[in-house]
């Protein structure tokens, strides 16, 4: 059976003794042992600067060019994804993933506790987090202050590269086709004869589009007018910059169109702040777009579709009742009790190895804290039967204090790292487990929060709701068919027993066996 190889190993972690070598070392045996044909081998070691994977995303590639070749075998679940997109992309790919010191094959054939675990295992990926939000972070917000718009160019602008003192960098540009519009649309308004509803009715007839070829709609106007990048600054993290592009208007117009606001808009605008919880979350089932909510009679909170590509149809849904319908998705999501203990042992087995380091590092740190206490000890009869002299004696001392901390520091960072990873764990577990007595207690901030964590999408269909839910809870939705949590293979062949003492039991959770995949 043909295979590819993937190592990474990130500086800072090489620093800190994780090695290629040792990575490649292991998963050669590995190859050997299973009769697995490395066909190529991809590795990436990062460093601060450079974080992006160009040698995944050639492992990528080829794997696409050679689809007989089925394998990719790396040493553990944090080397290989840095992000779900990662493992969506490996996933579409229909392989069989070998993690090797986790002793795990996964592939589409695999058993729903296994994926779940998996699944878990990515939501706790070292780099996952920040991945996500940090380096993406810091790099806008560094160009921000250097005066360029970091994101996708507004209407009335293009996203256009430049070459900086050497550096290509993005940056946005006026849209000759469409500044001319923006401008009118200033003007209008600041005349204060103009509705939004107006201004955007002229909008759509002269043939203005969002970037994504829909019509203008009036809160997108209103957003338009809003903001300060049409005369040269722009908002950032709710902070204004000064930019760097060319204006379309003035700063006078575009004041002069805030002075109008005010006066027209400055009690409504009060209603437009409403946060409504669950806007953002649903998207209309029957035209795509997105549902809004809005207050009638000042007191019913509705949930509709927007109606940006005209009316759909679709049915308006009282708050209250979207709340209890969302709380029925969450419902949906659940684990039997007896198997969660189950999970949390696997959970613990797969990290083993990382225990065992953890704590050896523990142990010999203690070994060395204890040997400078002797000296320590030493020497303070060293001084007493004056054999060295006091300064000498104070220099010491300080000097090896120091080291004892440094050292006590140390044992502590080994002791956190031994139980974050099985608190992010076993957090995620609780979550799942008491997902749906958290949403009753929660408010609706609360709730949104958790829907946000459980779901990647929903749609709202004349008042009912088709959830797509977010990797790996999906595995969990309507309890799962209790032969798909077993490891053991007998119990396919009988998928319908109600014996509950088939289960693992509570008590004394069985051993989880994740390597019974047998590799032809
Ligand atoms: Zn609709």
């Amino acid at each position: 059976m043909k295979a590819v190889l993937y190592a990474r190993v990130s500086s800072r972690e090489q620093e800190e003794g994780f090695s290629i070598a040792a990575q490649l070392k292991l998963i050669k045996e590995y190859a050997v042992k299973n009769k697995l044909k490395t066909m190529n081998e991809f590795i990436d070691i990062e460093t601060a600067k450079q974080t992006g994977r160009s040698n995944f995303n050639s492992m990528i590639d080829f794997l696409r060019d050679n689809p007989e070749v089925k394998n990719i075998l790396c040493e553990k679940t944090d080397r290989l994804y840095r992000n779900f997109k990662d493992y969506l992309t490996i996933e579409n790919l229909d392989l069989r993933i070998h993690l090797v010191k986790e002793n795990e094959v996964l592939s589409k054939e695999s058993k729903s506790h296994q994926k779940f675990i998996h699944g878990i295992k990515i939501l706790m990926a070292k780099n996952y987090v920040d991945n996500l939000s940090e380096e993406a972070k810091k790099g806008m917000l560094q160009k921000a202050h250097e005066g360029y718009y970091p994101s996708f160019a507004p209407l009335g602008y293009l996203n256009i590269e430049n070459e900086l003192n050497g550096r290509k960098i993005k940056i946005i540009g006026i849209d000759p086709s469409k500044s001319h519009l923006i401008k009118k649309i200033f003007k209008l308004y600041s005349t204060g004869v103009y509705s939004l509803q107006k201004i955007s009715h002229f909008a759509n007839e002269e043939g203005l589009r969002s970037r994504k070829g829909h019509k203008i709609h009036k809160s997108a106007i209103y957003k338009m007018l809003k903001n300060p990048i049409y005369y040269g600054d722009f908002k950032w993290n709710n902070k204004i910059y000064k930019g760097k592009h060319s204006a379309i208007i003035s700063k006078e117009l575009f004041d002069k169109v805030q002075k109008i606001f005010f006066s027209k808009y400055n009690k409504s605008q009060k209603i437009q702040k409403h946060n409504f919880a669950f806007t953002g979350l649903l998207t209309c089932a029957k035209c795509g777009c997105a549902i809004t909510a809005e207050i009638q009679k000042e007191k019913y909170v509705y949930y509709h579709c927007t109606s940006y590509k005209g009316k759909c149809g679709n049915q308006f849904i009282r708050e209250e009742i979207l709340t209890e319908k969302l709380g029925e998705l969450v419902k949906k999501i659940r684990i039997e009790p007896k198997i969660i203990n189950w999970l949390k042992e696997a959970l613990l087995m797969s990290h083993k190895d990382e225990q065992e380091y953890h704590n050896s590092q523990i142990k010999s740190l203690q070994v060395q804290y204890n040997k400078l206490q002797h000296r320590l000890d030493k020497i303070y009869i060293d001084k007493l039967d004056e054999i060295v002299t006091t300064e000498y004696y104070q220099e010491k001392t300080n000097e090896w204090k120091d080291e004892q901390s440094k050292i006590l520091n140390n044992i502590e960072r080994h002791k956190e790292a031994n139980t974050n990873y099985f608190e992010q764990g076993l957090r995620i577990l609780e979550l799942v487990q008491k997902a749906y007595s958290a949403y009753l207690e929660q408010d609706n901030a609360g709730k949104r929060n958790l829907l946000n964590i459980l779901l990647s999408n929903c749609t709202l269909n004349d008042g009912n709701l088709y959830p797509t839910y977010r990797k790996p809870f999906d595995l969990l939705t309507n309890g799962l068919s209790r032969s798909n949590w077993s490891g053991r293979e007998d119990l396919n062949l009988r998928p319908l027993d109600p014996e509950p003492s088939a289960l693992p039991n509570c008590a004394t959770p069985r051993k989880p066996q994740l390597n019974y995949i047998i590799i032809n």
